[in-house]
């Protein structure tokens, strides 16, 4: 089967061995004689699948006992509402800052709860940098600050987070989940839409640490409450069984590859790549965002002469690459190279670049 490089910013590229796997699997689970799609949550065989990803995602990520890894579903826009709803009471306040749509989304369901600051944003520059949170003063008390760590739709990645200090730090990292090492002790709650980074559609990862349970502000349905997860191991009702199964192929990949470590490494050099080549054809391309703020995960740029985009496009698809065309709200051109994009389609992106700038600069 022909591959094309994928590079859709959601759902986005897989690992081929996982693929591969999965679909095997799909035949016949385990040589069992019957599908992954059929299996029973409540098997044997399936509570190994759901233990050993949460365990693997655990051990990759450095995380102790004090943390739980859930499998949830309803996306992490799901997360926007659950996280004020469960511990944002309706007199306090949470900080949030706004670096792009995704932020905005997630303030507009916290305000339904309680009060909201909005401590920095970047949106006087259409969102092309993070906002330097060195000079922020966070409220006294606040219940959580809530930070987006990846601006998938500008390209804007945060690359230190704020010390803040017994105020719960929350992130949303959907589009930067397991990309790079990160202390993840500073965080009490991380929640990923699985479809970028690490799995198929379906599944939401949210790891919350133990004492963020204490913290709860009101009564909420059974079915919304982070303490139902943890307490049911994320098998309160059915998971997404195939979605799951996905996650945990791709952590033994993860982990064949080298771990965190080294998946940041070959990030590194796959964006370094890109963006050396954004700038040295800097008369034909321009990067979108500020250089200190950009992002190992998407990779927006525009071309000078705006109306040839289109036609970049076009004759990308001719050479294998797909879903280079930027989100409607920005335009432009968008190259998402999350961990599983190979190096060798980051290589072909440059080259078909540099080909298409001589062809028509
Ligand atoms: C894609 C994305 C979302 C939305 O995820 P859903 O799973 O579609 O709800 C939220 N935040 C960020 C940063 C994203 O990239």
């Amino acid at each position: 089967m022909k591959r094309v490089f994928n590079f859709y910013a959601g759902p986005a590229t897989l690992p081929y061995e996982v693929i591969e796997e999965a679909s095997k699997n799909v035949l016949n689970f385990m040589n069992l004689g019957l599908s992954i799609l059929e299996i029973s949550h409540r098997s044997k065989e399936f509570d190994d699948v759901i233990k050993t990803a949460a365990k693997d995602m655990k051990e990759l990520l450095n995380l102790g006992d004090d943390y739980s890894v859930l499998f949830l579903q309803g996306g992490a826009s799901l997360q926007f509402a659950m996280i004020p709803m469960n511990f944002l009471g309706r007199e306090e306040t949470a900080d949030y800052v706004d670096t792009g749509r995704w932020s905005s989304k997630a303030i507009k369901e916290a305000k339904l709860f309680g009060n909201v600051n909005v401590i920095a944003s970047s949106k006087d520059k259409n969102y092309n940098y993070i906002p330097d949170l060195n000079r922020i003063n966070f409220t006294k008390d606040a219940s959580y600050v809530h930070i987006t760590s990846n601006n998938t739709i500008y390209g804007t990645q945060f690359h230190e987070f704020p010390d803040t200090g017994k105020t719960p730090l929350i992130v949303d990292m959907s589009s930067d989940f397991m990309c790079r090492e990160l202390d993840m002790k500073k965080f009490s709650l991380v929640y990923a839409g699985a479809q970028k980074n690490v799995g198929p559609a379906g599944v939401t990862v949210v790891i919350i640490k133990k004492d963020m349970l204490e913290r709860i502000k009101r009564e909420v349905p059974i079915i919304l409450k982070y303490e139902t997860h943890v307490g049911k191991d994320s098998l309160y009702n059915t998971p997404s069984v195939f979605g799951v199964y996905v996650i945990g192929l791709v952590m033994k990949w993860l982990k064949n590859t080298g771990g965190i470590k080294e998946i940041e490494r070959i990030n590194r050099e796959k964006a370094k790549l890109l963006y050396d080549a954004i700038d040295e054809m800097s008369d034909f391309y321009v990067g979108v965002v500020e250089k200190n703020s950009r992002s190992l995960m998407n990779v927006t740029f525009r071309i000078r002469n705006e109306s040839l985009e289109a036609k970049f496009v076009e004759e990308a698809k001719k050479n294998d690459i797909i879903g280079i065309k930027g989100h409607r709200s920005v335009g432009g051109l968008r190259a998402s190279i999350y961990n599983a994009m190979p190096i060798e389609g980051v290589k072909t992106l440059v080259d078909f670049m540099k080909n298409f700038a001589i062809k028509n600069g």
